[in-house]
């Protein structure tokens, strides 16, 4: 079945990298020759990128494609991408037979052939490499739909092998860009009116530049150095791999945001290594210790994992006295859920499902109280808020703080200002997952704000 027309819809699922995944996707879709449309119905071809990190979410894929598989009928095209095209790969044409396309992150540079083969009507065409391919995804047409934040892909793929995790088998072994590209990407979007950047990948801290020239902290300060850019952030760290140079470009470098998220997943060594994570309780905290004494303060934020097969009633307490010790910003916690393929899932000491919730529910509780002191901290100060939107019911605009804290606030000021703006906020108020403020606003600033309202007409930027 030949495509009706070039017109395609296309949801993700899952992390930013998925979500960046995407932006390239829909770049390069829209350089040979499609247009991107609001919904299933408008468009011939229809993709879906997905994510297998949990059951729900890989789920969540399948149910999407059994709601509008009627639509094949119609003439329309669906492609299955990311994780768990990779992880299924040839078994959803089984599963479901209407799905013309699968194809793994590390396949989307041979993109446009595959779209040529659609385009002629071939119904199974694969982009399946595994483990052994070199190849990452750069490509100049990246569509980004914020004009003032953007991701850059710095290192694709893992080789950790975490007991739990899919991504070493669904994205590929670790395969770092040079630095001179990630530079030029950088140079280009700030040439394009960006300023906040955040250096993406599966663990950005193994990141091995193929040209031997920067280490992954050189590389953070070269990005935080180009002319425009005023925020550069970076996720996702891996303790064992965190060096104290990465701390020491964040003192030296003030474009270097004032948070580094670092996932511990468990307070207790036994399960860590359990998990494989290599590294102990003592290491993380050494590492934790480098960030606490740096010369200005680093929010911290972490990911936990509940309820891994084998974790006891005490194990569980060394990450609550963690919570304490650290008292991080924000966790994000999830219940253990067994993936295919991995080595958790044939461990024994399963955790019945209640004492996940119960521990998980603890957990969350603990970390609002802790988070509710730590929010409070910041009432009086006056912090620099890059502008995200408007909540134009209470009057207010949204950003976030270079702790990547969301900070609502007022403007007394005849207009709002625009996504985009920089403005100093003094906080009145704190919630344990947002600050409340005001805006110390100058009327040079205001005028310069005007001017950003003007700029923000154009909705999607190819960079
Ligand atoms: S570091 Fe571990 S958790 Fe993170 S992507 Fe790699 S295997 Fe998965």
């Amino acid at each position: 079945m030949a495509l009706l027309d070039k017109t395609f819809y296309i949801e993700t699922f899952g992390c930013q990298m998925n979500v960046h995944d995407s932006e390239k996707v829909i770049g390069t879709l829209v350089h040979e020759g499609y247009r991107q449309v609001e919904t299933e119905i408008e468009a011939a071809l229809i993709l879906y990128n997905t994510c297998s990190i949990r059951d729900k979410a890989e789920q969540k894929v399948f149910n999407r494609l059994n709601d509008y598989k009627a639509l094949h009928k119609k003439g329309k095209r669906f492609a299955v991408l990311g994780c768990v095209a990779q992880q299924e790969g040839e078994k959803i044409f089984e599963r479901a037979p209407y799905v013309s396309l699968v194809s793994g992150s590390a396949s989307y540079r041979k993109l446009p052939e595959m779209l040529a083969q659609l385009e002629a009507g071939e119904e199974r065409i694969t982009g399946l490499d595994d483990r052994q391919t070199d190849e990452t995804f750069e490509t100049e047409f990246t569509a980004r739909s914020n004009r003032h934040r953007g991701y850059i892909t710095i290192i694709e793929g893992c080789d950790k092998f975490c007991a739990y995790c899919v991504v070493p088998y669904t994205r590929g072994k670790e395969r770092s860009r040079t630095s001179h590209s990630v530079l030029a990407e950088a140079r280009r979007m700030a040439d394009a009116g960006y300023t906040d950047i955040q250096l993406l990948g599966q663990n950005v801290n193994s990141y091995k530049d193929p040209s031997g020239k920067m280490s992954f902290a050189e590389l953070l300060a070269a990005v935080g150095q180009v002319a425009g850019i005023r925020r550069v952030r970076f996720t996702t760290s891996h303790p064992r791999d965190f060096t104290r140079d990465i701390v020491e470009a964040i003192d030296a470098q003030p474009t270097l945001c004032d948070h580094v998220h670092l996932p511990v997943q468990s307070g207790s060594s036994h399960v860590l290594k359990r998990m494989q994570r290599e590294y102990t309780r003592e290491w993380y905290l050494e590492r934790i210790a480098w960030i606490q004494a740096a010369r200005r303060p680093i929010s911290l934020t972490t990911d936990i994992i509940v309820g891994f097969p084998g974790e006891t009633d005490e194990d569980f307490e060394q990450t609550i006295t963690l919570l304490a010790q650290v008292q991080y910003d924000a966790v994000f916690a999830f219940k253990y859920s067994p993936r295919p393929n991995t080595p958790a899932i044939s461990m024994e000491d399963s955790i019945p499902e209640e004492i996940k919730t119960q521990r998980l529910q603890i957990l969350l509780d603990r970390q609002r109280e802790i988070q509710r002191k730590n929010y409070c901290r910041h009432i009086g100060e006056i912090v620099e808020v890059m502008v995200e939107g408007h909540n134009t019911a209470r009057g207010q605009v949204f950003g976030r703080s270079s702790q990547n804290k969301v900070v609502n606030f007022t403007v007394d000021a005849p207009i709002l200002p625009a996504p985009g703006n920089y403005l100093n906020v003094r906080i009145t108020q704190a919630f344990p997952n947002s600050l409340l403020g005001e805006a110390v606003v100058s009327g040079r600033e205001a005028a310069q704000m005007h001017l950003s309202i003007q700029d923000a007409s154009i909705e999607i930027s190819i960079v």
